[in-house]
């Protein structure tokens, strides 16, 4: 008998029409004889009323609130979710029972906000799961040892999804969401983008790491370390979605690779802040030094570091930007920061050591006039830091000169 984890998004279980069609899916996986553990996301977007980014406006600007309570008043919007599609459920005659992330077993660290799950300890669900109870949990969260209320970061329902199908061994999880699974860019900015049949973990990893909010990062890592497939579909189609797996690459097994077609996805995140900083007297010794040691005793994660005898650039995101000036000014240094900041990346296994991908990069991005103000690159990707206004245009023609509107054969 398959296991599968089934998780729905905001978008899936936002009003009752929907909640009807995600009760179906779940009703269709019980009667194929398939055990089935539910995760939902909280309903709905900003707007409507349990919502996370409602919940969160209504603390907006009072950053006096703990981060700990903010994790509690966030975490009802899943546990809503929950009980609401449980219902549903009920509705069909299916036995099921609800859960908060902590009742199901999620144990994590107290990062409050952004907590990463430690262990999960499944007997409770596995009890459940034996006597034919659907265990319907709510995502997003967790409990610290000591049994405080936490969350994983935003869109982490994904990770608690992917933790679950990894604690009791799925066969597989499927991402429910609003599109028909991973496409080469996202498709509120290239509309023509297309589905992406099957991705090993690492392009995944790296696509959803710069930007893709398809699925989340950590989700992505917890299926690369236990190998459990994940499929990423719509909960509005029959389409079969997008299989993440070992083995399941674009990579051309053989090594050919065509630097026209060795591009897999586009990403693109915007609103990130850039400084320019430089110390006042280029004999400030170790002034870089002791920059990025400050950045880091006060939690500020830098991006997109290009450091010069001089001067450095480096990206930080935009609630971290009066922490940053703070440090910068404490030290003496001078700066220049900007706040219309975007990047976009390429990401595809098949552009390790192939000639002429930058090339190819430059000539999209001078076909239109568009300024490059900093890059980075690894094995798999490459990062421009650009203008915001600039971001879709890129994302287009980046799109656009790798072919990925195309059909092709990728093996
Ligand atoms: P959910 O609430 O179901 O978790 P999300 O909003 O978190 O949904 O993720 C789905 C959204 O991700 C899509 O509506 C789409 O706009 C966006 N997205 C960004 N990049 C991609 C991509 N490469 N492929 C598919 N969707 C993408
Ligand atoms: N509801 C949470 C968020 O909006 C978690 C999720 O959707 O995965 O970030
Ligand atoms: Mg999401």
């Amino acid at each position: 008998m398959a296991l599968v984890i089934q998780k729905f998004g905001g978008t899936s279980v936002r009003d009752a029409d929907r909640r009807e069609i995600v009760a179906q899916w779940v009703h269709r996986a019980k009667q194929s004889n398939d055990q089935v553990v539910v995760v939902v996301s909280a309903m709905g977007r900003r707007g409507d009323a349990y919502a996370t980014d409602t919940l969160l406006d209504l603390i907006a600007g009072k950053d006096h609130t703990p981060a700990q309570e903010r994790d509690l008043l966030v975490s009802c919007g899943e546990i809503i979710s929950a009980v609401v599609l449980a219902s549903n459920l009920r509705d069909r005659g299916l036995s099921v029972r609800v859960l908060s992330g902590g009742e199901a077993g999620v144990i994590t660290d107290d990062n409050f906000g952004d907590a990463r799950i430690l262990e999960v300890r499944p007997q409770l669900l596995q009890g459940l799961l034996a006597e034919g109870t659907i265990p319907v949990v709510a995502g997003f969260q967790g409990r610290t040892a000591d049994g405080r209320m936490t969350t994983l970061g935003r869109g982490g329902s994904d990770t608690t999804a992917v933790a679950l199908g990894a604690a009791l061994n799925a066969s597989v999880v499927d991402i429910f969401t609003d599109v028909d699974g991973i496409k080469t860019a996202d498709p509120r900015i290239v509309p023509d983008a297309r589905t992406i049949a099957e991705l090993d973990y690492e392009e995944i990893f790296q696509l959803a790491n710069l930007g893709a909010r398809v699925i989340h990062p950590r989700a992505v890592e917890i299926g690369r370390q236990s190998g459990v497939a994940i499929r990423v579909r719509s909960t509005f189609s029959e389409s079969t979605g997008t299989l993440i797996a070992a083995g399941h690459g674009t990579l051309d097994p053989w090594g050919h690779r065509d630097p026209d077609h060795a591009v897999t996805g586009i990403t693109q995140l915007h609103h990130l802040m850039q400084f320019n900083v430089t110390p006042r007297s280029s004999m400030v010794k170790d002034w870089a030094y002791h920059l990025f040691m400050s950045l880091g005793e006060n939690g500020v994660s830098v991006d997109l570091i290009n450091l010069f005898p001089d001067r450095v650039y480096f990206c930080v995101p935009p609630e971290k930007t009066e922490t940053t000036k703070q440090i910068v000014e404490n030290l003496g240094y001078a700066y220049e920061a900007y706040d219309d900041r975007a990047k976009v990346s390429i990401v595809g296994s098949a552009i390790q050591g192939l000639p002429g991908v930058m090339g190819r990069v430059m000539a999209a991005m001078a076909q239109s006039d568009i300024e490059i103000l900093q890059s980075a690159d690894s094995h798999s990707t490459i990062t421009l830091l650009l203008h915001r206004h600039n971001m879709e245009k890129a994302v287009f023609a980046l799109h656009r000169q790798f072919h990925l509107d195309e059909e092709v054969p990728r093996k």
